[in-house]
């Protein structure tokens, strides 16, 4: 039997065109598409506030090349994608000396070149919805910031953020009935402070992202069973999986869905 062949992956190449250092973990890049004609027809059909990207890196750490065949993924949010300036950045957690990405993220010098893959993305705030819930840690603030960012002026609800540290606060604008809390310790406070948040009435859109346990062990039973929330009104996942690289996390995740139906 002939196979036909996959249509290869869609593949963005972004330049770097400033660093930013926002807090002490973490680093802003921003990018220029090398062609805002492809970088255009990627992202204008994208409506998630989530959406992300698929960066390509060598095993040594540095951004792989088209011909290169052994290359390693990251997943980032997309923020602010421009299709007209072809631009976009990324708000990368600086997580010290492990890994491709954010060792990377934290030395990228103006000029270098990188190849995404993407834009993916499920999530937008329901605007049908009556408030709104946003969890999660650095790694998925950047998704809330967007998110927040959507919202219709008199929208309502809570966002709780677990920074590693008081002095990785960042300004996070949202809507004057989104009650915005930033808490830190680690140790379940991610968790613990959803579970005390005072409940609003009427329909809740949720949109819950972070370190896998503390979301999918912590946060999401307590959604789904506790709270009753339907599936459908919940977006929840591990953006990342602690002591584990995105490969790990992988079968993490295969292992944690094929033993849990809910996932
Ligand atoms: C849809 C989606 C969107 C995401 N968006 C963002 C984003 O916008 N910004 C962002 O920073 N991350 C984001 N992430 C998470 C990011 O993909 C992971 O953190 C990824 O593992 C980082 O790759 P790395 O090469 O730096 O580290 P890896 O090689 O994957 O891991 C090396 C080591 O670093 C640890 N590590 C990885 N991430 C973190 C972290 N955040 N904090 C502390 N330790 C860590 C691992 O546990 C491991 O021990 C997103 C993930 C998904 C699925």
């Amino acid at each position: 039997m002939t196979q036909t062949p996959r249509p290869p992956r869609p593949v963005t190449e972004l330049v770097v065109t400033d660093t930013e250092r926002l807090t002490p973990g973490m680093v802003r890049v921003r990018f220029r598409a090398a062609d805002p004609a492809v970088f255009a027809e990627r992202f204008e059909p994208s409506v998630f506030t989530d959406r992300y990207v698929k960066l390509a890196f060598a095993a040594d750490g540095r951004p792989a090349t088209a011909d290169e065949s052994d290359v390693v993924l990251r997943t980032y949010t997309a923020l602010d994608p421009d299709v007209g300036a072809g631009t976009l950045a990324i708000d990368f957690v600086v997580h010290g000396d492990q890994g491709l990405a954010g060792p990377w993220a934290a030395r990228a010098v103006v000029g270098e070149r990188i190849l995404a893959r993407g834009p993916g993305g499920a999530y937008a705030p329901d605007p049908s919805a009556d408030w709104h819930l946003f969890a999660g840690d650095e790694a998925g603030l950047p998704a809330i910031r967007a998110a927040l960012a959507a919202l219709p002026p008199d929208a309502r609800g809570y966002a709780v953020i677990e920074a590693h540290a008081p002095d990785h606060v960042q300004p996070l604008p949202a809507p004057v009935g989104v009650d915005v809390r930033w808490v830190h310790g680690g140790d379940g406070v991610l968790e613990r402070t959803v579970r005390e948040l005072p409940w609003l009435p009427g329909r809740v859109h949720a949109f819950v992202h972070g370190e896998a346990q503390a979301v999918m062990h912590g946060i999401r039973p307590h959604l789904l069973k506790e709270r009753g929330l339907p599936r459908a009104d919940v977006s929840i996942s591990g953006y990342w999986r602690q002591g584990r690289t995105e490969e790990g996390f992988r079968t993490w995740k295969a292992e944690l869905a094929a033993a849990d139906p809910l996932v």
